[in-house]
């Protein structure tokens, strides 16, 4: 079982909405948790912490490489996003 704080510094945590990550093994969890955190390897939390000189996604070079970005904007990952989120409104998550 995973367990946290409510809040977690900046972050907000919907702690309904978050019980699915019980659901999930302790990799997945990690990677999810780090995703929603923005605290994952993308450029811009590598950038912040020093071990990255550019921001932009490394995929197009288009967008702040974030992970509102490659979920939601990322030219580069549409197709993905059309496999994986057929259907679905992006506006309003589940
Ligand atoms: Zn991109």
């Amino acid at each position: 079982m995973i367990a946290w704080s409510p809040t977690c510094g900046d972050v907000d945590v919907d702690v309904e909405r978050s019980k699915f990550v019980n659901l999930l093994n302790r990799t997945e969890a990690g990677r999810v948790i780090r995703h929603l955190t923005g605290h994952s390897y993308h450029r811009r939390h590598e950038y912040l912490c020093g071990n990255c000189e550019h921001v932009e996604c490394r995929l197009r070079g288009q967008g702040i490489e974030t992970p509102e970005h490659l979920i939601s904007q990322c030219v580069k990952l549409e197709h993905h996003r059309m496999e994986i989120f057929s259907g679905d409104d992006m506006d309003d998550p589940p």
